[in-house]
């Protein structure tokens, strides 16, 4: 993030954070945003007061859009003083992208929740919208590996009811061994799937459109929860 002043002047607000200031005193008197104190003390390596802004700074590492999420919290009209993305870092440790992030808060039906402008909203939706994009209202999360309480963004999709069904028609072929999508990768397969996703960033949806496998066994098979040999 760019910015106008000297590393000296982040070096000043961080000795007068460690002697009491709030991030959020500090961000008011010098008319900046909260994450943009935490960028710039990031890039200086400064220290981290606590778990939460630990967080932020993995959110950052990340490479997640603030803005985006900070234009989201306020259109679900979270409590203004506390963006949602600051109330859904109180119940979930971001660590990467292979491992689920469980989610430590209500869980309703196995799924975590979070109450939303005073309603119950899906944690694995919450954070779909803060790390990705909008939800079309029409359009459903699906969870790729199959664990509810998980709000890893790496292991939602989005989807329409229909692709749910395709894929239960596809994983219920496949266990009758009809399908042999899931028998024609190769490891020659699973390490281009692999490239595709890491060099080209290409979601999931698309790599297993493009080699005929149900999204849950390419997933799998790029996070390495399958195919662990190559
Ligand atoms: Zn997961």
């Amino acid at each position: 993030m760019k910015h106008k002043y000297p590393n000296s002047f982040w070096i000043d607000l961080n000795e007068q954070h460690w002697n009491g200031k709030s991030v959020k005193t500090l961000s008011t008197e010098n008319s900046f945003d909260r994450n943009t104190i935490y960028l710039n003390w990031k890039k200086l390596n400064l220290t981290w007061r606590n778990q939460n802004e630990a967080n932020l700074l993995n959110i950052a590492d990340l490479e997640i859009n603030i803005e985006r999420a900070k234009k989201i919290s306020s259109t679900l009209k979270a409590k203004p003083r506390q963006p949602l993305i600051e109330r859904f870092l109180q119940y979930v440790v971001p660590t990467n992208e292979k491992e689920c992030w469980i989610w430590k808060g209500a869980l309703r039906n196995g799924y975590g929740i979070l109450n939303v402008n005073k309603y119950a909203e899906g944690a694995h939706r919450i954070s779909y919208e803060l790390y990705k994009d909008r939800i079309p209202s029409d359009l459903l999360i699906r969870h790729l590996c199959n664990n509810p309480p998980c709000v890893n963004p790496y292991h939602l999709e989005i989807g329409t009811q229909q692709d749910n069904m395709n894929d239960m028609v596809r994983s219920e072929r496949s266990a009758k061994g009809e399908n042999h999508s899931q028998a024609s990768l190769t490891n020659e397969v699973v390490v281009k799937m692999r490239n595709m996703r890491e060099t080209n960033g290409l979601s999931y949806q698309k790599i297993a459109d493009m080699y005929n496998v149900d999204l849950k066994t390419a997933y799998k098979a790029i996070l390495g929860i399958t195919w662990s040999h190559i």
